[in-house]
């Protein structure tokens, strides 16, 4: 379970976050690319932006709940 502790410092400031359990295998880039970017470090993702549209949080949620890292959470 992602743990908001632990979370990237370059997310984008709000609810949802990706934390440094990331694998970087970049499925949640495919699956919510609008609002997930790989970091120009190469190692993980982030939150580029958090999501407005309906579409972009049902994107979200379906990342959430792919991730095999289980790296990416949402405060409540
Ligand atoms: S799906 Fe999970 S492990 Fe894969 S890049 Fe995204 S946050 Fe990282």
């Amino acid at each position: 379970m992602a743990q908001a502790s632990d979370r990237w410092e370059d997310n984008a400031e709000g609810p949802y976050y990706i934390d440094k359990s990331c694998s970087m295998c970049n499925l949640c880039t495919e699956i919510a690319p609008d609002n997930i970017r790989e970091a120009p470090e190469g190692d993980h993702c982030y939150i580029s932006r958090q999501p407005e549209a309906g579409d972009e949080t049902t994107n979200l949620q379906d990342a959430i709940d792919q991730c095999p890292c289980e790296a990416i959470g949402k405060e409540e």
